[in-house]
């Protein structure tokens, strides 16, 4: 079911139930380690990423939570699954909102644990697949090229300075061709409020993004006016 193989870390002091968590995650093609100390967790979490972390939350010195809240002060984000023996201490964890993904209670079943984690991979997978949708270059045949990482508009082969809005206008249109938006949409998503005496803005920097994308502003074929209705970019050159 996995393409590739994930990283777990696992910390939890019983080395017994370590060792039988270890197996079944391996089960899932995962490579494994595991920290028998919260501190010793903390470290490894620290010094490599990792798909998941399995959390236990009783531990000695470092408890999971602190494990999880120290986690959760980083930027790189680590899908986090809290395992506690206590019904209370899950509930503790919910309470304090700890940033933990998910639960569960111990004892476990191996079919529970595999449905967890399994939908922790599929919850990670479709957020990078988002974030790696917004990141990428978008092409419109010759004629039109934004590069969202670096913010660079290319026209017909040569670079095109655009303003903020300008840019983000562009993008908005560009990330759904063909799109028809009114001018109260285009007020709400790139200048975030609605406001009727702001649609000449609108209007305003339409005809701008016009002038520097299209060939011929007033016969334009990129960013068409739909009468009456809004605005949409056009693929076509
Ligand atoms: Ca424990």
């Amino acid at each position: 079911m996995m393409s590739t193989r994930r990283n777990v870390l696992i910390v939890e002091d019983e080395p017994a139930v370590a060792g039988a968590l270890k197996r079944q995650l391996e089960e899932l093609s995962c490579n494994v380690e595991v920290a028998l100390s919260g501190d010793t967790g903390l470290s490894l979490a620290q010094a490599k990423p990792f798909d998941l972390i399995v959390l236990d939350i009783m531990l000695p010195g470092l408890d999971g939570l602190e494990v999880c809240r120290r986690l959760r002060t980083r930027r790189a984000y680590t899908p986090v699954l809290m395992v506690s023996a206590r019904t209370s201490e899950i509930d503790r964890v919910l309470g304090l909102e700890m940033g933990a993904d998910d639960y569960m209670t111990k004892p476990y079943s191996a079919a529970e644990l595999v449905a967890r984690v399994r939908s922790l991979f599929r919850r990670v997978d479709a957020l990078s697949e988002q974030a790696g949708n917004l990141r990428r270059v978008l092409r419109f045949g010759d004629a039109l090229t934004i590069d969202p990482a670096s913010r660079e508009v290319t026209v017909r082969g040569k670079p095109v300075v655009l303003t903020h809005k300008e840019y983000d206008l562009l993008l908005l249109f560009a990330h759904n061709p063909g799109r028809v938006y009114s001018r109260s949409q285009l007020l709400d998503a790139v200048w975030g409020y609605s406001h009727d005496g702001y649609d000449h803005a609108v209007e305003c920097h339409i005809n701008r993004l016009r002038a520097k994308i299209d060939r011929d502003p007033s016969r334009p074929k990129l960013l068409l006016t739909v009468w009456g209705v809004g605005y949409k970019l056009s693929a076509v050159d």
